[in-house]
């Protein structure tokens, strides 16, 4: 007969993540710069009652456990309300990424079928746009009090203050099943359409204590956090949830994404790590360089989401602070690796640890990794074989939302990423499936090719694309952007990825441009390059 544990069956919920931190972290603050340009403060014990305002808020207004609450909104103390207040009560958060294209906004949020949408004040010229064309949603509600609220406007509005104002002492969270829908978080579908990733209860609790460890990204109740990454891309990577498990100090920084106002605001709060996107640490480091500051509290930058090139690496380090590189995926919750330190590490020559720091990492305890060839078949750990990587685990997707077939193939996510993984572990990715460059049957790493141009000191940025050839299939060509008051040309640029790469990879041309343009989630968006340049060898 089966034998089973006997210990308590309480299930992971996130509301008891907050009420953790109401009863031990009490006193911890959660710092937010406001849209409204002011800073607000609060500790983890408000942000827990005036979650449960909200929760009995949205009962008293008849929504029920399964439907979707929209949010469009900054990182902001009234958005971790609605992180906890709607998953708390068995409803789903549902963040748009306000970036997207308004057409791309509307097929979320009618896909999602939003019942009610929160915003910020700032998006309320984008909810008049939208609002026609959302049949489904009952209730536009601005994050503000009601003297805020605009009057003869378009689409009739809501206060968020005044719909919480009304709760009643005494209100308990529900206990339900830890399986049940969290948050709903949509790719950004740079093809076809935008699918939704749907999490539970467990599988974001679950990232949050893998998220947590040592080896992962070290969170403790003695660290100042500063989400940079918007709660609106893949929960912020988890850190309003991760944060307050451990008890930490947050500091939520608002719409003010640039270098000098990050750098104000950690210095004021005494921010001790933060996490983004390369773009965000590039003109973080950028503002410090200009008026030749180091920084004092601020020691760790969680760089993920996109390749953290080796040169903004070094140039976290010359203004005090290590970059620690981490990947993952909107269907990854979204940690997959994080590149820490492995028995052995220290050990290395300093040539061997700058070659592993620039991997993505390790897989975090919960992830199980492997690459295979075009066969299925897995391919070894040697660091030098490249194959689609795959992942399964704890917080990994399993199907999308609203949609019957699994993508998982034998059990496994397909990531779309192509990379190589060492005897130690560590993971690197050397492209998209998409991106990678296939010359003449060989694999060239767009990735690779596209750093080297930007460790050049003249490149502000660069990209690297396939172009069709008619000879090769396909050649790298790399497009660029030159540091203010530059001249440098192709010949130059071509030059100098002599003896960095094998000779047959070196790009074939390089095309400047006065920018490149970027996804919602701040990634470069190949996509459009290659339609403007794809045919740069063969028109
Ligand atoms: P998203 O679901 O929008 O977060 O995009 C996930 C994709 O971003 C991954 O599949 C990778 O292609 C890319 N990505 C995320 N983190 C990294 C990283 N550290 N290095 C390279 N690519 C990354």
């Amino acid at each position: 007969m089966e034998l089973l544990g006997q210990m308590m069956n309480t299930p992971m919920l996130l509301s008891s993540i907050l009420e953790q931190a109401a009863r031990h972290s009490a006193d911890v603050e959660i710092v937010s710069r406001r849209v409204e340009g002011d800073i607000h403060r609060y500790t983890y014990r408000d942000c827990h009652a005036r979650s449960m305002q909200l929760a009995q808020a949205l009962i008293a207004s008849g929504i029920d456990a399964g439907d979707r609450i929209g949010t469009l909104a900054w990182n902001g103390y009234r958005h971790m309300e609605l992180y906890y207040g709607a998953s708390g009560i068995g409803a789903v958060c549902h963040t748009i990424n306000p970036r997207l294209f308004p057409e791309q906004i509307v097929f979320i949020v009618n896909h999602a079928r939003d019942r009610f949408v929160f915003f910020d004040a700032s998006f309320l010229p984008l909810v008049e746009q939208i609002a026609a064309l959302c049949p489904h949603v009952e209730k536009w509600i601005m994050l503000c009090d009601e003297t805020a609220l605009p009057r003869d406007g378009a689409v009739p509005l809501a206060s968020y203050e005044t719909l919480i104002a009304p709760a009643a002492d005494g209100f308990a969270w529900p206990r339900f099943s830890e399986d049940r829908a969290a948050l709903l978080c949509y790719t950004s579908g740079t093809t076809g359409e935008p699918k939704g990733v749907l999490y539970s209860h467990r599988s974001i609790t679950l990232m949050c204590y893998g998220s947590a460890l040592p080896d992962s990204l070290a969170l403790s109740a003695i660290e100042t956090i500063s989400p940079v990454v918007p709660m609106f891309h893949v929960n912020a990577w988890g850190i309003p949830f991760s944060a307050t498990l451990v008890g930490a100090k947050l500091v939520l920084p608002g719409a003010k994404l640039d270098g000098e106002s990050l750098a104000t605001l950690f210095e004021e709060e005494g921010v001790t790590m933060s996490a983004g996107v390369p773009t965000v640490w590039l003109g973080f480091v950028d503002y410090m360089r200009r008026v030749g500051r180091t920084s004092t509290t601020f020691r760790r930058a969680v760089v993920g989401g996109a390749a953290c090139p080796p040169h903004l690496a070094g140039a976290l380090r010359e203004v005090g602070v290590q970059a620690v590189h981490a990947w993952g995926m909107t269907e990854l919750s979204p940690l997959g690796t994080v590149c820490s330190p492995s028995r052995g590490y220290a050990a290395k020559s300093e040539a061997a640890r700058a070659a592993i720091d620039i991997k993505q990492g390790r897989a975090v305890p919960g992830i199980d990794l492997k690459i295979v060839g075009g066969d299925g078949a897995e391919l070894p750990w040697d660091g030098t074989s490249a194959g689609d990587l795959m992942a399964r685990g704890h917080w990994v997707a399993e199907r999308y939302f609203g949609r019957d077939e699994s993508p998982l193939v034998d059990g496994w996510f397909p990531t779309g990423d192509v990379a190589t993984i060492d005897p130690d572990g560590y993971m690197h990715i050397t492209d998209r499936s998409k991106d990678v460059i296939k010359s003449g049957g060989e694999w060239i790493s767009s990735i690779e090719l596209e750093n080297i141009a930007m460790s050049h000191p003249e490149i502000a940025k660069a990209a690297c694309i396939a172009c069709a050839h008619p000879k090769w299939d396909e050649r790298p060509l790399i497009v660029a952007v030159r540091r203010e008051g530059s001249a440098v040309d192709v010949r130059q640029l071509l030059d100098f990825y002599a003896g960095k790469v094998a000779k047959w990879c070196i790009p074939d041309d390089v095309v400047f441009v006065d920018d490149l343009p970027l996804t919602a989630t701040g990634k470069l968006q190949k996509m459009a390059l290659r339609q403007r340049f794809g045919r740069h060898f063969t028109a």
